[in-house]
């Protein structure tokens, strides 16, 4: 391949096969970012730019997380003053900052979807995951039921990349090499309506079935067994799946019935993305516990939470003498910087009625790429708010994937990338999740790229 020519090339001039040395996530050894990497040097509003000034619409928000774009300058503001009067200090042991204790009521009162009484800060999703199993753990071990433990989360799901976070998740390839999943995590269906459901089958019955798969898990495995049901409100990383109709009221009604705590990972949709404040809203779920990160800073300071119910938390502050303090945190939980940062994103979101910005610009969007669903190479487009997931498939058929090695979704990525737009791509997906504060030419430029790179994949 013409990659591999370029690499030879390069060992050939001494450049070496590894041009850098950081050692860089989620990226394959010969890949030609290890020679070549796309440097990102300075971002403003929706685009960001390269080392070499070229511009590019940045169409997934970084990693689906600058809400506000690449230079709200208020973020920067609060972030200055916060560092001009206190840089750090930490959240232990009874001392703590006035940004976190702020930050925690101001976040609370986002939620409304069920009642949370308390929030304890991460500095990113995958360690909001992880402390949502502390939690539930501890939770169990104080209410004396140290058998309920086991996780569900569902296969395609991502949680994050620390041991446990991966293991939550169940995407193949955080498993495969690692030695995961851990044994107490379980996964059941993908609700993936498309690509799984049976002929003649609606999204109600297809829910139906997969809430009977998930109640069926747990009688197997005994309910006294199972602590707690994990899942993110429109999968993101897996494919940008939206449940089918009724999924999420069938599932609760499930994990209700053995009392199975559900945790909503709304990481990604948190804040706005779906043109609600959060997934849980637009859905109806009432969660008992809910992570959230990327968008609670537009990720300008990295932060993550967890958002606890009164019914969790009142029994870790009761039973806390018998068990001894809830022995979890980081030396950054309530970054007083990523705190301040986070207060001002919020302030932000609520004067700027984030939540109606997003439902102006949205219907567009899903429209303007919906659009190109009848492209032969394209087996389904998904999403709904600022979020959207292209699947690549031969025939249009879900039984029909292109073969790896052709590279149809890379081809498509890479031309977006050369028509000026930042996409993410993964598998036989393709997916986009802009910027809140998109204006309506940009979701124009937007929809015109993908028809660019489209046609040239085709
Ligand atoms: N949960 C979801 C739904 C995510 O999409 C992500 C990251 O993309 C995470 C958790 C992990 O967050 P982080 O990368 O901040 O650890």
């Amino acid at each position: 391949s013409p990659l591999r020519k370029e690499e030879s090339a390069a060992e050939e001039k001494g450049l070496g096969f590894k041009g850098h040395d950081m050692l860089a996530p989620f990226t394959a050894g010969w890949q030609s970012t290890d020679l070549h990497p796309l440097i990102i040097e300075r971002s403003e509003g929706s685009y960001v730019y390269d080392s070499n000034g070229k511009k590019y619409l940045d169409a997934l928000a970084g990693l689906w997380c600058t809400a506000l774009g690449g230079n709200e300058p208020r973020l920067v503001a609060a972030a200055t003053k916060q560092l001009n009067t206190l840089p750090f200090y930490h959240s232990f042991w009874n001392r703590t900052t006035k940004p976190s204790l702020d930050l925690a009521k101001e976040l609370l009162e986002t939620f409304t979807a069920s009642k949370m009484a308390k929030a304890f800060f991460t500095n990113s999703g995958s360690e909001a995951n992880d402390t949502q199993v502390k939690l539930v753990w501890y939770y169990n071990n104080a209410l004396g039921r140290p058998d309920k433990k086991k996780f569900i989360a569902r296969h395609n799901s991502y949680h994050g990349s620390t041991l446990i976070a991966a293991s939550l998740s169940g995407l193949p390839a955080l498993h495969q090499k690692f030695d995961l999943p851990a044994p107490f995590v379980l996964h059941t269906d993908c609700p993936h309506y498309w690509r799984h459901h049976l002929p003649g089958e609606t999204e109600e019955e297809y829910s139906t079935r997969l809430a009977n798969n998930l109640e069926n898990l747990i009688l197997k495995e005994g309910p006294e067994t199972i602590a707690a049901f994990i899942a993110e409100p429109v999968m993101g990383a897996g494919g940008v799946i939206p449940p089918p109709a009724t999924y999420f009221e069938k599932v609760q009604a499930v994990v209700k019935k053995y009392d199975i705590l559900f945790i909503a990972d709304e990481v990604i949709c948190a804040f706005g993305r779906l043109g609600y404040m959060y997934g849980c809203d637009k859905y109806n779920i009432k969660p008992d516990l809910v992570s959230v990160a990327k968008a609670l800073s537009s990720a300008y300071m990295p932060i993550g939470a967890v958002l606890v119910s009164p019914e969790v938390s009142d029994v870790i502050h009761s039973q806390s003498s018998k068990l001894g303090s809830f022995s979890h945190g980081f030396t950054y939980s309530g970054h007083p910087v990523a705190c301040a940062v986070a207060i001002e994103a919020l302030k932000i979101y609520k004067e700027r009625n984030i939540v109606e910005q997003v439902r102006s610009i949205a219907p567009r969007f899903q429209d303007g790429v919906k659009a190109f669903s009848d492209s032969p190479i394209i087996g389904e487009i998904r999403g709904t708010g600022l979020i959207i997931g292209t699947e690549f498939a031969d025939n249009k058929s879900p039984n029909d994937p292109f073969p790896a090695e052709w590279g149809v979704c890379a081809y498509f990525g890479a031309q977006c990338q050369k028509h000026g737009m930042l996409v993410r791509v993964a598998g036989d997906n393709t997916m986009m999740s802009p910027p809140f504060i998109m204006t309506p030419s940009e979701v124009e430029e937007l929809i015109s790229i993908y028809g660019k790179a489209l046609k040239a994949t085709e």
